[in-house]
């Protein structure tokens, strides 16, 4: 039994056997065999074995005819080791001990991978990925037609990857893949809110692990604690089953709070919203019991699909959420597409940027892609007709930004009413507060927009410079920082004071540690990833405003992060004691 600890990103237990993606990119369908399966199993692997090398051979000879014999070698060498004597008999004797051959000789594969890379030097680690190559290509001859890859499973895993993009991420069979574990990744990596879009646990930032793993072994992933076992002994595996159990007994009782208003202990109103990636989450969210959408990332559409959405994708889409929402807000975030969301299609126009969270990014890029902007806002305006909704712009650093993004607006409702679209005209229009020069020049803006919505995520990577992504700096990504909780006072003020709503849509407000405290700040519209909506709603109705102001005033005289989210900590244990005995 092996045990990885990482960073917890989607709550949850799930068990079940593991997919590792990348490199072998297919699911080893079991891991034992019937002893009386053992022969025909060894002939099957020895078939697989000839088929490999007479593979490695042709692609031996067309690289010396091609690109000379420099080339070759690398062929040689995997040829080599497929050959070798001791690797085959350690496969075979693992089949003798019932293990299927896909998973022996994955297994085998990766612990010779792993020898040669713990002796250190980068010679060595690159021949160590010349097995994986070894171990995919005799895994492709085994599994021959049934090979199963990451987007046409049919049979429950667990996902374990060196990273997944937000796009391999938005493509994840929801019904089979049971939870994932990456070896980077921060805690608001939009990976990472993508694993809690998905309902699914998901532990990242674990730092590398894949070499100690092969497919098909039994996995356990606990996305609340950032917890991954590999190869669990029975105790451990009843343990988690335990918890699992427990973890849906929580869920359920939450679920019975989607009737009870949201406000707090003195009847003070909150405006619970959820966070959205894709139009089919509306309808449970709404069922969570959301009092609309706080932020549709509409960039998903892009990141989805490998076309360019048309407008009447977008209509569609925007039509679908407001059909769930038909008497509530729904905030339409345009385009945040760039640094780590950047679609296939706009990568020539992009080459690798050394800093793609400061580069072309979010409204930059739209305002750089006139029409690709425009076809968005179009089908918003149209949109808008059917129901309450709203426009918000990303990554807004400037005014004259934010007014240039105004005047796109305006040429197209020009040209709706020019060529007699039906569409509505006086929609709120706002903007995301998540760059630091932003919520410094929250009152001037506050003169302009119609609201505001903190984006946590983003202004905590940018007001300490920790890359939201990068586990290397994961420590040091604190959304407890007292510069943090500054500048929210300092936005919500702004908004206070210019009469224009205020909310939070970055992560920090899912966690329920800070509710009491944006609460206490003053915000009373929050927007979270939807299946945190039952338990913060407990933890409203826990609060009082008066509590929750003098949680936020002694929060904000605290000087170091550590100290704020330790008492933060301290306070939600004390609200909500039942919960919490989960932990
Ligand atoms: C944010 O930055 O807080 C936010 C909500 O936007 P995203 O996570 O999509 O960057
Ligand atoms: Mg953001």
């Amino acid at each position: 039994m092996l045990i990885k600890r990482g960073i917890p990103v989607s709550p949850g237990v799930a068990i079940g056997p593991a997919m590792v993606f990348g490199t072998e990119s297919f699911r080893i369908p079991q891991q034992l065999i019937s002893a009386n399966a053992i022969e025909i199993e060894l002939a099957r692997f020895h078939a697989a074995l000839d088929a490999t090398c007479q593979e490695i051979m042709l692609n031996e000879k067309l690289a010396r005819e091609r690109l000379g014999d420099q080339y070759a070698a690398i062929f040689s060498a995997h040829l080599l080791l497929a050959r070798d004597q001791q690797l085959v008999s350690q496969i075979e004797e693992r089949i003798r001990q019932k293990n299927s051959p896909e998973f022996a000789a994955s297994q085998v594969l990766r612990q010779y991978a792993k020898r040669l890379r713990d002796l250190g030097g980068q010679y060595l680690a690159e021949r160590s990925i010349d097995i994986y190559d070894l171990e995919k290509r005799m895994l492709r001859h085994l599994l021959g037609e049934r090979r199963e890859e990451l987007s046409s499973l049919t049979a429950p895993v667990l996902v374990l990857a060196n990273n997944l993009t937000p796009s391999e991420t938005a493509n994840l069979d929801r019904k089979f893949v049971l939870g994932f574990a990456t070896e980077v990744g921060g805690h608001t990596s939009h990976t990472a809110i993508l694993a809690g879009a998905l309902e699914i646990p998901a532990v990242v930032g674990i730092g590398s692990f894949l070499d100690e793993v092969s497919g098909a072994q039994t996995i356990i992933i606990d996305g609340s604690h950032g917890v991954v076992i590999i190869e669990p002994d029975a105790d451990t595996l009843a343990k988690y089953r335990d918890s699992e159990a427990r973890f849906r007994s929580h869920e359920k009782r939450l679920q019975s709070l989607r009737t009870v208003p949201c406000e707090t202990k003195d009847g003070v109103p909150i405006q619970l919203m959820g966070n959205i990636e894709f139009p089919g989450e509306a309808e449970p969210c709404r069922d969570k019991g959301a009092a609309g959408i706080g932020l549709y990332r509409t960039e998903f559409l892009y990141l989805e699909s490998n076309r360019e959405p048309t407008e009447d994708d977008h209509y569609r889409a925007y039509c679908q959420v407001l059909k769930a929402f038909p008497d509530q807000p729904v905030i339409i975030r345009t385009l945040d597409l760039g640094s780590d969301k950047m679609p296939g299609a706009l990568r020539a126009d992009y080459p690798e940027s050394v800093n793609p969270a400061l580069s072309v990014r979010s409204i930059r890029l739209s305002l750089q892609h006139l029409q690709l902007f425009k076809t968005q806002l179009r089908a918003a305006l149209r949109a808008a007709a059917l129901g309450d909704l709203r426009i918000m712009f990303p990554l807004i650093s400037t005014l004259l930004e934010f007014r240039q993004a105004k005047m796109v607006l305006s040429d197209v409702v020009e040209d709706l009413e020019e060529q007699g679209v039906e569409f509505r005209r006086d929609i709120p229009i706002g903007m995301m507060v998540e760059v630091p020069a932003a919520a410094v020049m929250a009152e001037e803006f506050a003169r302009e927009v119609d609201f505001f919505s903190l984006g946590t995520n983003d202004l905590i990577q940018y007001t300490l410079a920790v890359d939201r992504a990068d586990q290397a700096v994961a420590g040091l990504y604190r959304s407890g920082d007292p510069s943090i909780l500054r500048l929210i006072r300092m936005v919500v003020e702004a908004a206070q004071r210019n009469n224009i709503s205020v909310s939070v849509c970055g992560q920090m407000s899912s966690d329920p540690m800070f509710i009491p405290l944006l609460i206490g700040l003053g915000l009373r519209q929050i927007s979270v990833t939807p299946h945190a909506i039952p338990e913060l709603k407990e933890v409203i109705r826990n609060l009082t405003i008066e509590r929750a102001v003098a949680i936020a005033d002694r929060a904000s005289s605290l000087e170091v992060a550590r100290d704020v989210e330790n008492y933060l900590w301290g306070e939600l244990k004390k609200l909500c004691p039942e919960s919490m005995q989960l932990d």
